[in-house]
């Protein structure tokens, strides 16, 4: 068989999580959390099984869990959505971004992709016959330069990708980088994915940008979200999608026919651990604390940071202690000094490398503390 996706091998994540583990190295690489989630949400989801909400869940999630995201779209950002007509929860975030593209996607429509991307975007509009169109971020700031996304738009161009907080660099959107989304997406009638799925962890008193917030944007938009990211429950697969009715419509015939529905006492569980917003207010406090004590003792090393506004990521340079390219050195530091992380330049089509690498700091404090250890000596 000839096969769809050529030039593409096993995700960075689970190459350098796998490593970590052969070398039983500390885990920086992957994001996820080194923590339990609440017990209370545990709790719910077992309450749920016991009550024998144990079968099928309707195809766009169960009404309470739709009603309790619509209310937290409401109190975060002021903007009422349909439960009924524009959530539909997904297993995953990285389902419900895959199912935006398969809906709305057609061999030969053009979809422009910042760089570096999420690794998961580019093959999940390949598979779906559509064109990648790649533009990068300026470094080492990563902002998007809009100007040449102006020139990057043609007749066949159909989507815009964006991902704010930003996985791999942790940059965020602005109000004027929104101004200037409108613009487009009026002039040229496009549509929006907008993955948020890092929509709480957004430092220094910064207001999350979220698609949600614009009508005029909202419009045109996908836009998705994941439980396991926000309540430190990645292996649950559990996310959502919001968008307008009429796309809504057409997203829920292709996930109808991808998965038909979401675990059934997890939704249950969530919708009721959904009524106390303080179980998400709390978390950009929660996460700057990481990423502020992860910062101070990385003060003692030879890595420099880059700024990080949002999601648990933080970039760090290590061009005061080698010139080797991002992907061996990260190898080696894992190998070597035992932490794992990730190279960048994975999450560029052309291996760009500017020497710079991923720590996750969704971790408790004591490993942060073990892995900086590790890391004064290298
Ligand atoms: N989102 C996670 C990360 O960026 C990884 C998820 C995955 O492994 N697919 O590290």
């Amino acid at each position: 068989m000839m096969s769809k996706l050529p030039h593409v091998g096993t995700t960075i994540f689970t190459v350098m999580s796998a490593l970590a583990a052969e070398q039983q190295a500390i885990n920086l690489s992957q994001g996820f959390p080194d923590f339990d989630c609440d017990d209370q949400l545990k709790e719910l989801v077992n309450a749920a099984m016991q009550q024998a909400h144990n079968q099928y869940a309707p195809m766009p999630g169960i009404m309470p869990l739709r009603e309790a995201i619509a209310q937290k779209v409401f109190n975060a950002y002021n903007q009422q959505v349909s439960p009924d007509t524009e959530i539909t929860i997904t297993p995953g975030g990285t389902y419900a971004i895959f199912t935006a593209i398969a809906t709305c996607i057609r061999p030969g429509d053009e979809v422009i992709i910042f760089e570096p991307a999420y690794d998961s975007y580019i093959p999940n509009v390949l598979v779906n016959g559509g064109t990648p169109v790649l533009i990068p971020l300026t470094f080492p700031e990563y902002r998007i330069n809009w100007e040449l996304v102006r020139s990057k738009i043609t007749p066949s161009t159909r989507m815009i990708m964006l991902n704010t907080p930003h996985n791999p660099t942790g940059s965020v959107l602005s109000a004027t980088d929104i101004v200037e989304l409108e613009k487009l997406v009026a002039e040229f009638d496009l549509l929006v994915l907008s993955d948020e799925v890092y929509e709480h962890l957004v430092y220094d008193g910064q207001q999350h940008q979220s698609i949600l917030r614009y009508p005029n944007l909202f419009r045109n938009s996908f836009v998705t979200f994941s439980f396991g990211k926000t309540f430190h429950v990645t292996g649950w697969k559990m996310g959502y999608c919001i968008a307008p009715a009429h796309l809504m419509q057409e997203y829920r015939k292709v996930h109808q026919y991808l998965c038909f529905s979401v675990n059934t006492p997890m939704q249950h569980g969530l919708a009721k651990f959904l009524e106390t917003p303080e179980h998400y207010l709390s978390l950009p406090a929660f996460y700057q604390d990481k990423r502020d004590y992860f910062l101070q003792l990385m003060q003692d090393t030879r890595f420099t940071p880059l700024p990080c506004y949002g999601s648990y990521f933080q970039l760090m340079r290590y061009d005061r202690i080698s010139q080797e390219g991002d992907k061996a050195f990260a190898i080696r530091v894992t190998k070597e000094f035992g932490v794992a992380s990730i190279p960048v330049s994975a999450f560029y089509q052309n291996g760009q490398d500017d020497h710079v690498i991923r720590f996750c700091f969704a971790k408790q404090r004591q490993t942060l503390e073990r892995a900086v250890e590790r890391l004064r000596k290298v």
